[in-house]
């Protein structure tokens, strides 16, 4: 008799012994090295179960939060960074791009859409911090300028969430230009009376923070998240003080009159739905 012949037939295993075949992928969180399924995780907006750390997310994730059913309409999705500059520091700036838009799949750092948001519509732009940190160049500055002109025209609510460490070096005074572009879109819009709520989020700072992040009608952000102009050594030296503890943190922010509210991801959109039904 061969050892591998089937003695018993009928060997079954009961449900409770079976273990769920894993993604294939755990999460651990950088915070509290919790361990958990990245499924877990994702059902959770992405914030951490046992200590609610927000994970950094970008445009895919929130448009799967914020969208009904994740469906949108794209705007603008091919649009690519020129090179105005000829700029090269240790890569030639359209070498940087070329690479990062193989690697992340994005074609700069924002991505802008329309949809519905509980029945609602809303156009949202998000920034995607992968992408050359977030940076702030002329396809972002273009992409935001174009998606409140459709709010503008469609008399739609915008949501802007900014996650970004700032100008784009490699544009150097073309990026500068984007923070007046975009401010002066968003003037329009105030004119006209549509809705702007800035969701800032888990890096916001330079001239995003100096612009568009902090021209909401609403200015919300997540907890904890990192919001400034400048980072805080240059700011302690400038004024030759130390700076107070959680100074640039969403918290401090709200406390000192900056921020209107601090939203939980896993309640953004129920709480953007009330807010919107409130203001429309
Ligand atoms: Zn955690």
């Amino acid at each position: 008799m061969a050892w591998f012949n089937r003695q018993q037939k009928g060997i079954v295993t009961p449900t409770e012994l079976k273990r769920e075949a894993p993604d294939g992928l755990w999460y651990k969180c950088p915070e509290c090295k919790t361990v958990t399924l990245s499924r877990a995780h994702r059902d959770n907006a992405y914030t951490c179960v046992s200590c609610n750390y927000h994970t950094k997310i970008g445009s895919a994730e929130y448009f799967e939060i914020v969208f009904d059913n994740n469906t949108f309409t794209e705007m603008d999705e091919n649009m690519i960074s020129a090179d105005p500059l000829n700029f090269v520091d240790t890569k030639a700036y359209p070498d940087r791009t070329k690479a990062t838009i193989s690697k992340t799949g994005l074609k700069d750092a924002v991505r802008t859409a329309h949809g519905k948001i509980n029945g609602l519509d809303i156009v949202v732009a998000c920034m995607d911090f992968e992408f050359i940190g977030g940076s702030m160049g002329s396809v972002v500055g273009e992409k935001i300028a174009r998606a409140i002109d459709y709010a503008l025209k469609n008399r739609v609510p915008f949501l802007m969430v900014s996650k970004s460490g700032g100008a784009r070096m490699m544009e150097a005074g073309f990026s500068l230009m984007q923070m007046a572009k975009t401010s002066a879109k968003l003037a329009l819009l105030a004119e006209a009376k549509v809705p702007y709520v800035s969701l800032l989020t888990d890096p916001t700072t330079g001239g995003v923070t100096a612009s568009f992040a902090m021209l909401g009608d609403f200015n919300i952000s997540e907890p904890k998240a990192l919001i400034g102009f400048a980072g805080p050594r240059v700011i302690r030296e400038t004024i030759g003080k130390d700076l107070p503890a959680g100074f640039q943190s969403a918290e401090f922010l709200q406390e000192h009159g900056f921020l209107d509210f601090i939203v939980d991801r896993k309640s953004l959109k129920p709480m953007l739905t009330d807010l919107l039904h409130l203001i429309k």
